[in-house]
Order: structure tokens, then sequence, then C-alpha cells
């Protein structure tokens, strides 16, 4: 039975690396038909930050993610706070005293900040120089008495090695001597992330440890831990850290940010959770759009790669538009309505585009919305651009490029091209190959030598801009009444001398 946890600590918002981390354990669970558990670690009460286990578990929920255990859904296992299981380090720390595999530390924070300067000075190797471990009892007893505060540490082995197998980095050899006594049990009666990590993956009944690579120079540690308990090991695999394209530590240079900002800034939680999966883990073959499901049946931890991974924000960017492709016409309006209402991204709220489109939504019916958005659906990689690309369509106000009207405008025949456009309208509806039959129309009868000639000038009157989607689509899309509108309001500003530069 396979059981993994994903173990976050609430000291912040959790960006690409540690959701990879979540991403691994929670396919491996899938994989096997095993369970897969969240436990929030929250042993430094200092460095916890108010509202962090719920931007954690929400961004698990957005990404897909479900958990078998864990804070909210509870399970046999818990509590899933490790501050609330204090009581069961507490006993596991007092097992290791009694057979003398840790020790009561008394060292003032005084003398451990000497402690420090003298092996500094001296170029010595630095770290706890465990001199309370060899303290006779009488001496122990004596510092207890004068009621000194202490914390409780490993014992490490004098001698000898540390060897654990990585399924990801192999065979990791450490020398014992080399390892500090590792405090376990710190002064205020919390444990160390050493301790209650160990313990709390024995009794829950971790079977793999899956995590990222900066925790890999604790293992040694934790290997010491268990053979101290007399426990067997789980199978670690320590993920390889994440790179940005130009080789350096993965930051926010690269497009990283916390896993929430992501949907703010308009990408779908399925196509984040596949891209974030695929950095360092590939299927075995070159699918790169991939479904949890999918992941879920192709996971193995063999396919992890020892190299870094690459983020890549616009190959995550061009993803995004694949998995916006794919919704279908009344998937994509939701969608797009519900990340228009519920995003906090200031640059998009505060967008006029973004005005407009929530206008549109009380205003316009749903049909020609949807219309509207499907024209862009092809071209979009963030809900965001909806807003922009849509505009207008929901607002007839709209400005004109200055480079499509100095190129079009001035044409002699432009003015009899939307007279044309506007005579020939029929009455109700339009369909495509009625607006295309309606633009060659005028191309002939204006004698033009390319249709582009009347595309181009059509497309700046109706849309105000140079670029879009096809302009029979949007002619369709639009319907007689809105094209008449526009052109006549075009024309008037050409008459009134608008546009004369
Ligand atoms: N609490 C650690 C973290 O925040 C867990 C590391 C582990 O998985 O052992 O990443």
């Amino acid at each position: 039975m396979v059981r993994v946890r994903y173990a976050p600590s609430p000291t912040g918002s959790p960006h690409v690396g540690n959701i990879r981390t979540a991403l691994f354990n929670y396919l491996m669970a899938r994989r096997h038909g095993g369970q897969f558990i969240v436990r929030i670690e929250d042993t430094d009460k200092a460095r916890e930050v108010p509202g962090a286990v719920e931007e954690i578990l929400e961004s698990l929920r957005w990404l897909g993610l479900t958990w078998d255990e864990g804070p909210d859904v509870g399970g046999p296992y818990g509590p899933y706070f490790q501050s609330q299981r204090l009581d069961l380090y507490h006993k596991r720390v007092e097992e290791l005293i009694a057979s003398g595999h840790a020790y009561r530390c008394y060292c003032t924070p005084e003398e451990l900040a000497e402690m420090r300067e003298f092996q500094r000075i001296n170029k010595l190797p630095t770290g706890y120089d465990r001199r309370c471990r060899f303290r006779k009892p009488e001496e122990l007893e004596r510092l207890a008495a004068e009621g000194r505060p202490s914390v409780v540490r490993l014992a490490m082995p004098l001698e000898g090695t540390i060897v654990f197998e990585d399924s990801i980095r192999g065979r990791v050899e450490v020398e014992s001597k080399l390892v500090d006594d590792q405090v376990l049990l710190k002064a205020d009666g919390y444990p160390t992330y050493h301790l209650a990590n160990v313990v709390d993956d024995h009794e829950q009944g971790i079977t793999h440890v899956i995590r990222g690579d900066e925790w890999i120079s604790s293992t040694p540690k934790h290997v010491v831990l268990y053979r101290a308990f007399g426990w067997e090991l789980p199978v670690f695999a320590h993920a390889p850290i994440i790179k940005g394209p130009d080789g350096a530590k993965l930051s926010k240079r690269h497009g990283d940010t916390r896993c929430l900002d992501y949907r703010e800034k308009g990408y779908l939680g399925a196509a984040v959770a596949n891209f974030i999966a695929l950095i360092g883990w590939s299927p075995g073959d070159d699918r790169e759009k991939m479904s949890l499901r999918e992941m879920e049946e192709a996971f193995s931890i063999e396919r992890i790669q020892p190299n870094p991974g690459v983020f890549d924000i616009t190959k995550l960017q061009w993803l995004n538009g694949v998995y916006i492709r794919d919704l279908n016409a009344s998937e994509l309006y939701d969608t797009v309505r519900q990340y228009h209402e519920t995003t906090q991204d200031p640059e998009y709220r505060q967008s006029k585009a973004a005005q407009t489109l929530g206008k549109a939504f009380e205003e316009f019916s749903r049909e020609y919305v949807t219309s509207a958005l499907l024209l862009e659906q092809e071209r979009v990689r963030l809900l965001s651009d909806f807003a922009e690309a849509s505009e207008f369509f929901f607002d007839e106000e709209y400005e004109y490029d200055p480079n499509g009207v100095a190129k079009w405008f001035g044409q002699e025949y432009v003015v009899r091209l939307f007279e044309f456009v506007i005579e020939n309208l029929p009455g109700a509806a339009l369909s495509v190959e009625e607006a295309e039959g309606l633009v060659n129309g005028a191309a002939d009868a204006l004698g033009l030598a390319k249709r582009a000639e009347a595309i181009h000038p059509l497309r700046v009157a109706l849309t105000g801009r140079t670029k879009g989607p096809g302009l029979f689509e949007l002619m369709s899309v639009l319907g007689p009444d809105r094209i008449r509108r526009r052109l006549e309001r075009t024309l008037a500003l050409i008459r009134e001398g608008a546009f004369a530069s």
C-alpha cells in the first residue's frame, strides 16, 4: 500500500517548486491506488504566516488535487497539524533519551555564540561541540536544578558512515562525524522539523518520501533517527531543483510566483498542474498536454530526471492557450465570466477593457457574448486576454488605430465601400458566407484589384483595429444592425474630417 504525503510548513505562499512536490506525491498515490496525505508542519511558530494553511489547501484544490487525509478532511492518523501532536513527540524523545540516542543540552545562547566564535577564530569545523553529551550526570542534574532551559539533541554516531539509497539521486553516503548533533526538541517544547517529520512519517505509515532536493542534506539525520527508533526506512526520492531557461535558480524574474497568482493572471488550474508536473518529470513519450488523469496513469518516480528541471513561462502560456481552446462554447463563457468576477489582479480589474466586459455580461445576451469569446478563443493565451481582445464587440465608441486610419481611410473609394456595404446588408442576420459574398460584391462593384483592399478598411471601421479575428466571422457575430451603426459612425467621422491629418 502506497502512502505518501505533502508536508508544507505554513510559512508563506506555495510556489512552483513546492507545488510540484505536492503533485508528484499526489500522482504517486493515484498511480498505485494508495493514499495522499496532507500534513501541516507548523512547529516553527515564529515563522508561521496567518492564512498560509488556507492558501496551501486552496492552491491544491485549484490544481484539481484531492487528498485522502488532511487537516480539513481528517483521517485515521490525525491530527494533521504537527502543533497538535506535541505529546507524541515528547514521548518519542523520552524514548530516545532512555536508549542513549538523544541527550539534554543546557547550553545557553551566549555559550553557543562563544563556541561559534571560538570555532571561527581557530578555523575549526562549526557546529555544536557536544559538550553536554559528555557532561557528568551530577553536572547535568545541577544545571537542571538551576532551572536552566534545555533542548534535546540527537547523539550522532561518532564514527562510521550513514548510507541510504535515493530513488532519484542513487546511493548517498555521509561520514557520521561530520553531522551535527541536531536539536530535536526546542526549549519551548516544540519539536524541530527533523524529529516531527520522522516521527509522523512513521506514525502515519508513509511509504515514500518524495520532496525537494533541499532536504537531502537533512536525510542522513533522519536515517539515524529511524535507526535509533528501530523503524524501517521509507523510500526516499529527492526531486532536483527547478531552474529558469537561463540556468539560474528559479525566481520571480522567470515568472515564478505564488501558485494562486497564476489563477489571478488568467491561467487554468489544469494547465498549470500539467505544466508543473512536466518540469523534470516525463511520461516517457513526447506528450506535452496531459490531464491529471493521464498523468496519474503514467506517473513513476523512476521518470523524475536527476538533473534540474527547467521552468519556461512561455511554454506555460502556450499550454494555457491549448487548454482554453479545449473549452466548449458554454464552458468558455462560464470560465471567462467566473475569472472576470473573481480575479483580484489589479492590472486586470483597473483596465477599461475589463470594465467593458463586466458591463457586457450584464447587458448583452449570453449568446452574443459567447460568439464574441469564441472568435477570440483561437488567439488568446490567458483568460485575462479576453477582455482586451473582445472589447470592440461591446463598446461602439472604440478609437481607431491611427496606422489603419492613415493607410485606409484616405483611399478615395472607402466612402463608397462603406456605403455599398450598408446598402446591401440583409435585414435580420448575416451568415459568414453572406458576409463574404457581400465583401466580394463590394470589391467587384468598386473595381478593386484585390479583395484585401475592401477587407482592411472594413476591419478598421468595424473594430477600430488592424488585427483580429477573420472579418467575415466577426461581421456575422456583429450582425447587420451593429455593422450599419458602426459604418455610419465611421462615415460621419470621415465627413467631419475627424481623420484628416
Ligand atoms: N515541512 C517541510 C517543507 O516545508 C517538509 C519537507 C519534507 O517533505 O520532508 O517543505
